[in-house]
């Protein structure tokens, strides 16, 4: 199967407010260059969580380096399109297509044969805290909660995972998280990985709140969802929510209901 090369950068800033009721997320993102070679080539999407408001700021830049969409035959493209013109009341599908040229990208029904995910306990990397793997499994299971025919299981074993997460103790940019998916020509995803940071950039650490908000927001991406300028959405470039909105759910389960590919 030959894998169109189709990278994709953001970063991103999530920022968290000390007030406990007020406690927000927001995603700053930025233009990272991300050209890859090879059956992995896919798209890259990165977050960053830090503490204050001064990271509330930012702007969003992404960049394609290829990847044109296979195109749907002209009369399914557009059975595509009447059905997500009808279908998206609650839905934020209207901004993913826009940020991707009106082609979606999602996983084959895995309901029946879970994808397998395999996640890193690095009990030797600095501030690494054992809840922060649960934290992550519950990413997964909550996005499978939201209705799209994914399963999730754990794994043992990395070396035959369809999805692996794993953590660094920092990133030398702005962010600490980041997804990367591959597509095959019909753009079905074919596998995706993420790293999630331990620490900000600035060395202070990640809480299990944060953790499990990036993780909700990265998992996301690796379902195939983009961006939402919605911020009571965890999708939302500056994402000030810690849990699925009923949009984040809705919008997944719309994806799901139509053959990936170009829909205009
Ligand atoms: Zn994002």
């Amino acid at each position: 199967m030959s894998l169109r090369r189709f990278a994709r950068a953001t970063m991103g800033a999530l920022a968290f407010f000390s007030a406990a009721v007020a406690a927000g997320l927001a995603a700053r993102h930025g233009p990272q260059a991300a050209e890859l070679t090879g059956p992995r080539a896919g798209r890259i999407e990165a977050g960053d969580v830090a503490r204050g408001a001064g990271e509330l700021t930012g702007v969003a830049a992404e960049m394609e380096a290829s990847g044109e969409a296979a195109p749907l035959d002209a009369r399914r493209g557009s059975d595509v399109r009447r059905k997500l013109d009808h279908d998206s009341r609650g839905t934020y599908i209207d901004e993913v297509l826009r940020g991707r040229d009106s082609s979606l990208a999602r996983w084959p029904d895995r309901s029946a044969r879970p994808l397998t995910v395999w996640v890193q306990t690095p009990a030797s990397l600095p501030g690494w805290q054992d809840g922060f793997a649960n934290r992550a499994r519950d990413a997964f299971g909550q996005w499978e909660l939201s209705g799209v025919p994914l399963r999730f299981t754990f794994v043992a074993d990395s070396a035959s995972a369809d999805v692996h997460l794993t953590w660094v103790d920092r990133f030398d940019e702005p962010i600490s998280g980041k997804t990367l998916w591959a597509r095959d020509d019909r753009w079905w995803i074919v596998s995706a990985d993420i790293v999630l940071a331990l620490h900000h950039r600035d060395g202070s650490p990640l809480d299990q709140s944060a953790m499990h908000a990036i993780a909700l927001h990265e998992v996301g991406h690796l379902v195939g969802l983009d961006h939402t300028r919605d911020g009571s959405n965890i999708m939302a470039p500056r994402v000030r929510v810690r849990e699925l909105s009923a949009a984040d759910r809705a919008t997944a389960r719309l994806l799901y209901s139509v053959p990936p590919g170009r829909v205009r």
